[in-house]
């Protein structure tokens, strides 16, 4: 017994951690709002950006602003202070997270991948992202199985960025499953970026009239939309945005800023044949629609096996990339 309660109490604990770690899925949501202002619970002051309700209970979507991690809660486990966004902006100034909006606005002005497109290049390693587009194929799961069996002896869980689309999650219920089983067993730790609800796309249009910036568009559904969606399935939404094509211009930057979202751009399109620097955000698609990348990416992983295994190069959470990119600012 001696020796079993240690044990004991260890699986318990891990159980614990595993059912803190699961996300709710929330099913029933009504009056999904832009809400901002303060959410204060000693020691930790938070950011709101949302406020919803579901089951007749009342929940706010929060951000860290010192790490950019967000998480669900229920609001009455807090003291709120509603505010503005801008005046949420000014109450935080000086924060990562307010710092990071304030350097995606001044790469706005390009029609192609604006935001953030890079971290810090003294990083040894990269950023991974995936964009999950619409797509009727299934989820291009060597990208999960090859960086897993990589990275499992010297990063674990190692961390990977999704932009999902609403259509995307529609239509792709079992390899949503299929990623949680892989999150919720510490294998990956997954940073779920909004991609826009119907990622339209003209194979015609000019880009200035393209994606996002066709006219017509409703912003507030693509954003909105998608996070409710995301919560449905038991996504948490990240403060990050994803370009669909990567395309935008200086008002559609500012409009998903005013979400309180974080544009996020590539330096390394791997498809489209630039490669990847250390501190790289990298783009792949994990839609099945883009075997090239994918491949390029795990030729990527095993040209690096013997650095990975020293721990030389690594992969890089996107918050903690965006933060380094500030504090490299200073
Ligand atoms: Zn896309």
């Amino acid at each position: 017994m001696k020796i079993l309660k240690p044990f004991l109490i260890t699986l318990l604990f891990s159980a614990l951690v595993s059912v803190c770690h699961a996300q709710q899925n929330f099913l029933n949501i009504t009056n999904y709002r832009a809400y901002y202002g303060w959410a204060h619970n000693y020691p930790q002051d938070w950011i709101i950006l949302r406020r919803f309700e579901n089951n007749k209970r009342d929940y706010l979507l929060l951000v860290n602003p010192q790490t950019l991690q967000t998480r669900i809660n229920e609001t009455s486990f807090y003291q709120v202070q509603e505010m503005t966004f801008p005046q949420t902006r000014v109450k935080f100034k000086g924060t990562p997270y307010i710092k990071a909006i304030a350097q995606a606005e001044k790469q706005s002005v390009t029609i192609q991948d604006a935001g953030i497109e890079k971290g810090i290049p003294s990083e040894t390693g990269i950023s991974l992202t995936a964009d999950l587009c619409p797509s009727h194929k299934p989820l291009d799961r060597r990208i999960f199985t090859d960086m897993i069996s990589e990275f499992q002896k010297v990063e674990k869980p190692a961390p990977v960025a999704l932009s999902v689309s609403g259509l995307w999650m529609l239509a792709h219920t079992a390899d949503i499953q299929w990623l949680k089983k892989l999150r919720d067993a510490g294998d990956i730790r997954i940073t779920w970026v909004n991609h826009s609800y119907n990622h339209r796309v003209s194979a015609k249009a000019p880009l200035k009239e393209n994606f996002l910036l066709e006219p017509g568009t409703d912003i507030e559904y693509e954003v909105l939309a998608t996070e409710k969606l995301m919560l449905k399935n038991g996504l948490v939404p990240s403060c990050f945005f994803r370009f669909p094509g990567l395309i935008s211009n200086q008002q559609l930057v500012y409009k998903i800023t005013d979400y309180g979202l974080i544009p996020i751009g590539s330096d390394a399109w791997l498809a489209k044949g630039q490669h990847a620097q250390n501190g790289s955000i990298v783009l792949i698609h994990g839609n099945g629609n883009e075997p090239v990348g994918v491949r390029d990416f795990i030729n990527l992983l095993r040209s690096k096996t013997k650095q990975i295994s020293e721990k030389q190069w690594l992969l890089y959470d996107l918050s903690s990339t965006v933060e380094d990119e500030e504090k490299q600012g200073e």
